[in-house]
């Protein structure tokens, strides 16, 4: 007679979820999509894209260093790049959720398009969004590095480690103008 036995069972595969962007810098409205990504992932791949189109004000590899620090403490979250179709990177680490944080109505029309134009090549990977958070939806780089450059204090909306990095990189910056 056949018993069912727990022991048995073919392990679940890990549910590995994409979270891409630029993330120049990381801020704390991302950290909140990664952290509550991971409650419903094994494990969420932060890839910081390597657009050479968008000037940035960190280099790529500084913005992985930043995110490494902040995410240490949580083995399931990982930290790469990637360049080319995200839906190939998406496919070449078993990928099967595309995670993206949706702040406002202006963040909408975007991350439709690009939803709609990935499950149209990857109809196997789903896109799944998270409302922004009330103490973050109105975060985003551009304005944190805007306000920063102008003196304003952005220590609470970006991890220390990424605002000692920010302040430098300003100084430097101000200096060299
Ligand atoms: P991109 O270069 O695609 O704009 P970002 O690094 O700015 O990349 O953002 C990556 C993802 O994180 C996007 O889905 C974006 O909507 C989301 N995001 C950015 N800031 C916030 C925030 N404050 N709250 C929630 N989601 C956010």
């Amino acid at each position: 007679m056949l018993t069912a036995s727990p022991s048995l069972r073919p392990e679940a595969p890990l549910r590995i979820a994409l979270y891409p962007g630029s993330f120049d810098p990381l801020t704390r409205g991302h950290v909140t999509i990664v952290q509550r990504g991971r409650r419903i992932f094994d494990e969420v791949v932060v890839a910081v894209a390597r657009n050479v189109s968008k000037k940035s004000l960190f280099t790529i590899d500084e913005r992985v260093e930043m995110a490494r620090d902040v995410f240490a403490h949580d083995s399931g979250i990982r930290v790469e790049t990637f360049d080319g179709l995200l839906v190939d990177y998406a496919r070449s680490i078993g990928a099967t959720a595309l995670l993206r944080g949706l702040r406002a109505v202006a963040d909408f029309e975007y991350e439709n398009q690009m939803a709609s134009m990935n499950h149209m090549l990857a109809p196997d990977i789903e896109t799944v969004f998270l409302m922004a958070d009330a103490n973050t939806f109105f975060v985003s780089s551009r304005l944190v590095k805007e306000v920063a450059s102008l003196g304003g204090d952005v220590s609470t909306v970006v991890p220390a480690a990424v605002h000692d990095r920010l302040i430098a990189r300003l100084a430097k910056q101000k200096g060299e103008s």
